[in-house]
C-alpha cells in the first residue's frame, strides 16, 4: 500500500463524512449542496463545506445535477453495508446438512462464526468448505447455511477461474499442481497475490458438458450441493504420473463423461460413453 492509500483512508476517517456517503448512497438522484447538507444535518455551512470537499475527487463527483458518489464512494459504502468492517462476532447453526463426510461417512454440519462459512464433519477433522464471508451472507439465509455456503463457494470460485480475482478484481491466471488429495487446481491472482488452491476436478462443475449431460439425466448439477458431486474427489492425472493434465469421470446411471483439464485449467477432450 502506499501514500496514496492512507490519503485515502484518512479522507474518510470521520462520522461526518461517512454520513455525506451514506446520505449520497440513499439518493435516488444526484443532491444539491443545500439538499446533502439538510440531509446530513448539519448547521454550520462552512464545516459542511469543508468536510464535503475532503471526499470530493476520489468518493464524490460534483456534476451539473448535484453531488453523486464516484465507483470508489460506492465500493466504500457496499463494503459498510456488508459489515465486514463494523460487524465481528457473531454466530449461526451449527445446522445439521444433507449429506455425509467423503471420509469416514458421519453426519456434516454447516456453521457461520465471525465471518468465516464452514461445512464440517461432525466426527472426524475434514472440513469439505471454509470460507471468508462478510456477516451480510447470513442475513436472510439463516435457515439454509448450507445452501449459502454452497452458493457462496461457487459463485467465488467461478470468479477466479473466469479470470477476475474476487478480492481485487485483478486478473488471475491458473495451473495444475500435486498434493496429497491428487490434482489440484491453483489459481492466483497476478495483482494482489492472493492463491486459491482446490480440487481439480472443480474446473468441470459448471462446464457445459457436464451441465448437459446432468440434464440429460433429468438432474441439475446446480442444484446438487458441492458435497454431493463425489466425482470432485476422483481426478486423477492421465497416464497416472503428476503432469500436466487430468482427467475425472462423472457417471449417471448408465453412462459416464470423462473430461480432462489442461495445465492452464481448461476443460478439453471431452468424452462420453454407455457403460456395460
Ligand atoms: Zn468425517
Ligand atoms: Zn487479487
Amino acid at each position: 500500500m502506499t501514500d496514496d492509500a492512507e490519503a485515502a483512508f484518512s479522507a474518510v476517517a470521520d462520522e461526518l463524512r461517512v454520513r455525506i456517503l451514506r446520505e449520497l448512497w440513499d439518493a435516488d438522484d444526484p443532491l444539491s449542496f443545500s439538499e446533502l447538507r439538510e440531509c446530513v444535518d448539519v448547521q454550520d455551512s462552512g464545516r459542511f463545506n469543508y468536510h464535503l470537499g475532503e471526499l470530493r475527487g476520489l468518493f464524490v463527483e460534483q456534476t451539473e445535477d448535484g453531488y453523486d458518489l464516484r465507483f470508489a464512494g460506492r465500493k466504500l459504502v457496499g463494503s459498510l453495508h456488508s459489515g465486514v468492517y463494523t460487524e465481528t462476532g457473531g454466530m449461526v447453526g451449527p445446522q445439521s446438512v444433507d449429506g455425509t463426510c467423503v471420509l469416514c461417512g458421519s453426519d456434516l454440519e454447516a456453521v457461520y462464526e465471525d465471518q468465516v462459512g464452514k461445512v464440517d464433519c461432525t466426527d472426524c477433522e475434514v472440513t469439505i468448505i471454509q470460507t471468508g464471508v462478510p456477516p451480510a451472507f447470513v442475513d436472510g439465509r439463516e435457515d439454509d447455511l448450507a445452501a449459502a455456503i454452497d452458493g457462496y463457494v461457487r459463485t467465488t470460485s467461478r470468479s477466479l477461474l473466469d479470470g477476475f480475482c474476487p478480492t481485487c478484481s485483478g486478473p488471475t491466471a491458473g495451473h495444475l499442481a500435486e498434493n496429497d488429495y491428487g490434482p489440484q487446481a491453483v489459481v492466483n491472482c497476478e495483482r494482489c497475490g492472493i492463491s486459491f488452491s482446490g480440487l481439480a476436478a472443480w474446473v468441470a462443475v459448471d462446464h457445459p458438458a457436464v451441465l448437459s449431460f446432468y440434464d440429460d439425466h433429468d438432474r441439475s448439477v446446480r442444484d446438487t450441493a458441492l458435497w454431493h458431486l463425489d466425482w470432485l474427489a476422483d481426478a486423477e492425472w492421465v497416464d497416472g504420473a503428476a503432469g500436466d493434465r487430468a482427467t475425472v469421470e462423472v457417471r449417471l446411471d448408465d453412462e459416464r463423461l470423462r473430461v480432462t483439464v489442461t495445465d492452464d485449467l481448461a476443460v478439453t477432450a471431452v468424452d462420453r460413453a454407455q457403460t456395460d
